[in-house]
């Protein structure tokens, strides 16, 4: 493999002002942001040629799922926020594109750094090319090969115009090259969500709901449920929750749910008996509840990340992965539609019968330390 593996200090500084437009829009982009904001401000001590302006498209917008990261992660409130809010995949993408672009022309970037896989993602990385803007992705390459997810459909259009990609995985590096990237544009970083993590890890918060339900360490499954092909169709998402509920037995399930999946369950006017129903958690009360449980189900990518890290058993209720790293090294399983499959996952964990996994490398928490590292060898 030739791409660029940057784990010593790299210290070539060149002259020239470098200007950053850093982008976030939804929930996971801000545990990936905040570790590279912390990265630039260490590099800023030592040179006052590099700046940054962090553009929130505001893709999500309310306390539960934007604000509470700022304050938890301490992001620096946002230089511009487009309040773009919500609306269809066409919508949401149309209006980030209109605001972004009057943005970055107010505010020209040598290069604009966009997280993830979001709308905000794409649009803004269309926008800054169009621009003739260097754009960087952090987190590119992943592949779910799977058409039906908008994600996958950003990570493709996002990864054949950006210039530059900071990525988490072999896997990820193998799919750029393939698809005809240089190796020179390609940095072998690791993962910045788990530079997230271990930055917080220390300072978790034990969520209201551990008192309410006197839950107790390993005696309890944490689920999370939000992708369209999971939670859109209400007999699809019942036969889910009927299952794990049956599965689950005695062990209490503790579902912090999504806005999207709230209202479909509120429509169909759904009660659990042993899975309890909660608001989004802020990220220092969720990753509380990841690592005391006894195994997680989810359709997330992030936590599917988190879970191996943490070594904490991970199911996950989608057919393909764009982690693969998760499962051929971590404790992640995928169980696509086997409601039999989920049923007998779910008595393994609770038997303790599980893969401890190992941690992917890079995985270390200090992957933005080496995304500002590359990114000022690159010729801007
Ligand atoms: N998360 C959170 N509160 C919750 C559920 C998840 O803070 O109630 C965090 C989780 O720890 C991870 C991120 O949100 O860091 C994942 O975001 P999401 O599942 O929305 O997006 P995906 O990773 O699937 O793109």
């Amino acid at each position: 493999m030739f791409c660029v593996i940057l784990a010593k200090k790299i210290n070539f500084y060149p002259a020239k002002r470098v200007k950053l437009t850093l982008v976030a829009g939804a929930r996971p982009n801000f545990m990936k942001i905040a570790p590279i904001i912390r990265a630039i401000r260490q590099a800023q001590k030592q040179r006052t040629d590099l700046s940054y302006r962090l553009v929130h498209t505001g893709q999500h917008y309310d306390e539960k799922l934007s604000h509470i990261f700022f304050d938890e992660l301490a992001i620096p409130a946002p230089d511009a926020n487009l309040g773009v809010g919500s609306g269809s995949q066409a919508e949401q993408t149309a209006r980030i594109m209109i605001s972004f672009e009057k943005e970055l022309l107010e505010h020209p970037a040598d290069l604009v750094v966009v997280v993830g896989d979001v709308n905000s993602t794409m649009a803004c990385t269309i926008v800054a090319k169009k621009l003739n803007t260097a754009v960087a992705h952090v987190e590119g390459g992943i592949r779910s090969f799977d058409m039906g997810m908008p994600e996958e459909i950003n990570r493709m259009v996002t990864d054949s115009i950006a210039d530059y990609f900071f990525t988490t995985s072999e896997v990820a590096n193998a799919n750029l090259l393939k698809s005809g990237v240089e190796a020179s544009r390609i940095f072998f970083v690791g993962n910045t969500m788990i530079d997230t993590l271990v930055h917080n890890l220390h300072r978790t918060k034990q969520p209201a709901i551990w008192m309410e339900r006197s839950l107790e360490p390993q005696r309890y499954l944490l689920l999370t449920l939000h992708r369209p092909s999971n939670v859109d169709d209400a007999e699809r998402l019942m036969s889910l929750l009927a299952e794990i509920e049956e599965a689950a037995g005695e062990l209490p399930v503790i579902f912090p749910a999504h806005p999207r999946t709230r209202k479909v369950l509120a429509q169909c006017g759904w009660e659990g008996k042993n899975i309890y129903l909660i608001e989004p958690l802020s990220y220092l009360e969720f990753i509380y509840l990841v690592k005391h449980c006894r195994g997680v189900v989810t359709d997330s990518g992030g936590v599917q990340e988190e879970t191996t890290f943490l070594h904490v058993p991970c199911l996950t209720l989608r057919q393909n992965t764009e982690r693969p790293e998760t499962i051929a090294l971590g404790t992640n399983v995928l169980i696509g539609d086997d409601l039999v499959l989920l049923r007998e996952s779910i008595g393994k964990i609770i038997r303790g019968e599980w893969k401890t996994g190992a941690i992917p490398p890079l995985w270390d928490g200090k992957t933005a330390e080496r995304i500002i590292e590359a990114m000022l060898t690159i010729p801007l």
